[in-house]
């Protein structure tokens, strides 16, 4: 027993080498039809980062040091194009997020164009935020998706208009003093109740048609929610601090 677990390798999910990023040849993800929808309210040792009233947690990135300019009525942030994406005051590293969000309705624009946004971990990690309920884009890109890199692995989007959930668990990238990694970045996602995200290991920063390395960053970041021009909105987020 002991020698197992000292020559356990991890097995965690690796970006795909058979697929080139964003290919829309890639099969689609299965669509399951999620349960009926369920809040979680956020428990006692969590950081509520917005609860439906104000942004005072959020500032613009567009503009360092000011307040975020999405709109904020009835218990809901509503992303406002080309404000910027709004990232948290407060810096976090390993986090269970919960966060809650709505595709526009009635829907607009097709594939990419359509209740795109996302929620970037650390600012550069990002869980894509996009109305994949009868939308198709490439896999890696679809609501769920570790942008880029990991398509989910179930499609369990709900129509755009309600309300969705995603609950993250996200382990950062560890560096040595030279800035090299030494363990990757770790995601866990459950979207609508469903596993998306099985503990998937990044390759680095997600981005758009590329997969840049990964470059040392502190160990605690803003959680940063973006702007991509379609009035999406967010609700009931909290974190609860892994480390
Ligand atoms: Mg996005």
């Amino acid at each position: 027993m002991v020698l197992l677990a000292a020559t356990a390798v991890s097995v965690n999910a690796q970006v795909s080498t058979k697929w080139p990023q964003h290919s829309m040849d890639r099969p689609q993800p299965p669509v399951v039809t999620p349960g009926p929808f369920v809040s979680v309210a956020p428990p006692s040792d969590a950081i509520v980062l917005f609860d439906g009233r104000s942004l005072a947690n959020w500032s613009s990135t567009q503009r360092p040091g000011e307040a975020a300019k999405w709109k904020v009525a009835d218990r809901y942030m509503e992303v406002v194009a080309n404000t910027g994406a709004i990232e948290t005051k407060q810096a976090f590293g390993d986090v269970q997020l919960h966060i809650e969000w709505r595709a526009p309705t009635p829907p607009k624009g097709e594939s990419q164009e359509r209740g795109n946004s996302g929620v970037f971990l650390m600012g550069r990690y990002e869980v894509q935020v996009l109305d994949s309920y009868h939308n198709v884009t490439y896999p890696d890109g679809q609501a769920g998706a570790v942008y880029g890199q990991f398509p989910p692995l179930v499609n369990a989007s709900r129509p755009p208009g309600e309300w969705q959930t995603y609950d993250i668990v996200f382990h950062r990238p560890r560096f040595d003093a030279e800035g090299k990694v030494t363990r990757p970045a770790r995601m866990t996602v459950v979207h609508n109740g469903v596993l998306v995200q099985d503990n998937v290991e990044l390759s680095g920063p997600t981005a758009h048609q590329e997969r840049p390395p990964y470059s040392q960053h502190p160990d605690a970041l803003p959680l940063m929610l973006q702007d991509h021009g379609n009035p999406v909105r967010f609700r009931n987020i909290w974190v609860r601090k892994l480390e």
